[in-house]
């Protein structure tokens, strides 16, 4: 477990940047925003070691004593992420190979083979000196291993690192043959010596699926064997300090269920577009919550104001960096922190927000903002830091489906796994109604509702246990796109949607993909609580009812009048397919039917736009309400009382909440017992 009382506010600092004055300054400017907490030395290989075993940890150690002189506490990184130029030059197969086939040179960041033995040896070295020297340093909360792991590597090493993970899957080549299928196009092997990574080199225009998501699995197992490397060095040195790497918000390239299966905390970089969703970044809030199965997580990065590296780098607005940073806790993050602390001068992101700007003062919006933040945070102390959220509807998310789902040619290249999770997902953050994304294993009593989009891919024993969940009661909700590949990509024989045909008492005999300017629609039919029409596009089923009845049928085309949505009663429960895209209303609308018929419901009425999550136990808590509205917005808190934890007022019935601003309730003592709205 880590130390930790209050909620970490800070970020990435580099003091190797700068000289001894600005750095004692930079303590004064920390106090005055409550800073309490920041990560270093992310990218300082080339600086603590000149040459291969001479290392200069003086500065380091000057650092870490002076922010620890000013009970600042320190999130130490092994800065693996960044090898230095002799490593490199002395060692060329340290450097990646591109998907072309070149080999890249020294130059950048995170550009390392996460297979090459010599990288790993120099990163334990690195990692063990680290470890020996501040393992036990009072500064010291948390390991943070390398940065943003998600290199594809095509060197060598990697391709006979791959024929040895094959060799270890499959057992043997004839095995390798019938899951891959290669006897389509004439792809049989004979010998695991054949196998070549799918690369430009070898593929034109796409590859072999079934290669490519094992690439992408050996890929996510290479780095957490990289991982590993470290993690194993750091707890032999400090056991009790927990150990992490921060995510990068692409989430895609690596298994995540996977990796954080071998780290003690999963901490992720949230750097959302301008224009994202405020359901988008709670979605992926909630991804980071569900990888330790609802353990509190770390945000490891945001930027205190504009980025650089987007086409466009909007100014954060007002109040925008605030209200991101309360939603990242209102989702079960334990700390705020940033990228980062002091500007750089000059470099790749030198005009990415830092805390201290150019101006290298006190007296600019952003710090001022900063500051006020961290006054804030320093008044909720500890108050829910450590507690988790509960939930009654779960999502299922898998990387291997996302992967197979998206390496698939056809039907449609619109295909967006993340989005159209994201779609379903949004109708739940509408309502205010609580999400755990859970992987296929996840154990699934808790839940009530269960959304499994595009769960194309069927693996392990999950029909059985979707089953299982149906038949005590609970509500499945499953897509199009489901139910039609084995864990090898290989296709169901007999009815789409193969293992889940019976559960959703149906079975699709076509899917019919629609141009982006085309759509149809779904006709309900008058079924209460839904609109008699909605649109719907991209992916068409053509249904046979078998069981189940028909929600909505398609409007137009030879498909006409065909069932496009059912409902099927199995065991105490519900299979609901939903057999194409719907416009978000649909979805909207759907859900509120279901989670009625189950009870679940938003914690207090309120108006569109204001996000309402809960931390902590079920009978009281702490709630947060975050206004992403431009305008003011009302919710009814019934007869209460609360507490506003950031004023200290008292609070009941209906209140106000002004635009973009936040309020994190806490529900008096005495009233604790009683559910919120009553
Ligand atoms: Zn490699």
């Amino acid at each position: 477990m880590i130390k930790q009382d209050t909620i970490y506010y800070g970020g990435d600092y580099n003091p190797d940047q700068w000289d001894e004055a600005s750095v004692r300054e930079d303590m004064r400017l920390f106090k005055l925003a409550g800073i309490n907490l920041v990560t270093l030395p992310v990218f300082s290989w080339a600086k603590l070691e000149a040459d291969e075993g001479v290392y200069e940890f003086g500065w380091l150690d000057k650092i870490l004593d002076l922010l620890w002189e000013h009970r600042i506490r320190v999130c130490l990184a092994t800065p693996t992420t960044a090898q230095p130029a002799w490593l490199s030059l002395r060692y060329p197969e340290v450097l990646p190979v591109d998907i072309s086939g070149r080999r890249r040179t020294h130059g950048m960041r995170v550009f390392f083979c996460i297979n090459s033995l010599k990288y790993r040896e120099r990163a334990a070295a690195m990692a063990e000196a680290m470890a020996k020297r501040y393992g036990q340093h009072p500064a010291l909360v948390l390991w943070h291993v390398a940065n943003e792991y998600g290199t594809y590597c095509y060197c060598d090493t990697c391709q006979a690192r791959f024929r040895v993970w094959l060799r270890k899957r499959y057992g043997s080549i004839a095995v390798l043959n019938e899951r891959w299928h290669t006897s389509f196009w004439g792809r049989t092997v004979y010998s695991f010596d054949e196998i070549m990574l799918p690369t430009e080199r070898n593929d034109d225009y796409r590859f072999n699926p079934a290669v490519q998501l094992d690439y992408m699995r050996f890929v996510s197992d290479s780095t957490v064997e990289c991982f590993l490397n470290e993690y194993r060095v750091l707890k032999k040195y400090s056991p009790d300090i927990p150990v992490t790497s921060n995510i990068s918000g692409y989430i895609k390239k690596l298994d995540h269920f996977e990796m954080l299966r071998h780290m003690d905390i999963a901490g992720w970089d949230n750097y959302p577009h301008p224009r994202d969703e405020s359901s988008f970044i709670a979605f992926k809030h909630d991804i980071m919550r569900g990888l330790k199965g609802g353990q509190p997580y770390f945000l490891m990065e945001q930027s205190p104001n504009q980025q650089n590296w987007q086409p466009y780098n909007k100014l954060k607005r007002p109040g925008e960096v605030r209200l991101l940073s309360y939603q990242a806790l209102a989702h079960g993050a334990d700390s705020v922190l940033f990228f980062q602390m002091r500007q750089s001068i000059a470099g790749q992101e030198k005009f990415h927000g830092a805390i201290i700007s150019h101006a290298g003062h006190e007296n600019t919006r952003v710090f001022r903002e900063s500051a006020r933040l961290g006054e804030e945070l320093k008044k909720l102390g500890g108050r829910f830091v450590g507690s988790r959220i509960s939930a009654r509807v779960g999502l299922l998310f898998d990387w291997n489906n996302w992967w197979a789902l998206e390496n698939s040619s056809g039907p449609s290249r619109d295909i967006d796994y993340l989005k159209t999770a994201a779609g379903y997902y949004k109708a739940l953050f509408r309502r205010n109604i609580a999400v755990d994304v859970l992987p296929y294993t996840a154990e699934l009593d808790a839940y009530d509702l269960l959304l499994a989009p595009m769960l194309y891919m069927i693996r392990g024993d999950i029909a059985r246990r979707l089953e299982a969940f149906v038949t005590r009661g609970g509500v499945l909700v499953s897509t199009v796109m489901s139910g039609l590949v084995d864990e090898n990509d290989r296709c169901v024989f007999g009815e789409y949607p193969g293992p889940l045909k019976d559960l959703m008492g149906i079975w699709v005999e076509e899917t019919d993909a629609l141009f982006p300017d085309e759509s149809n629609t779904l006709l309900t039919g008058g079924v209460k609580g839904l609109k008699p029409e909605y649109k719907c596009e991209q992916l068409c089923d053509i249904i046979h009812l078998r069981g189940a009845e028909a929600v909505a049928v398609y409007g137009s085309d030879f498909y006409k009048d065909r069932p496009a949505v059912t409902l099927n009663h199995y065991g105490a429960g519900l299979g609901v397919y939903i057999g194409t895209q719907p416009e978000e209303e649909f979805v909207y609308d759907v859900l509120g039917l279901l989670c009625a018929g189950k009870g679940i419901n938003a914690p207090f009425a309120a108006g569109a736009g204001l996000e309402i999550t809960r931390r902590g136990p079920e009978k009281g808590g702490v709630f947060f309400m975050l206004n992403h509205n431009f305008q003011t917005v009302e919710v009814n808190l019934g007869n209460g009382p609360y507490t506003d934890l950031l004023t200290g007022k008292p609070c009941s019935g209906c209140i106000s909440i002004p635009p973009r601003d936040v309020m994190v309730l806490e529900k008096n003592e005495l009233e604790k017992n009683e559910e919120p709205g009553n």
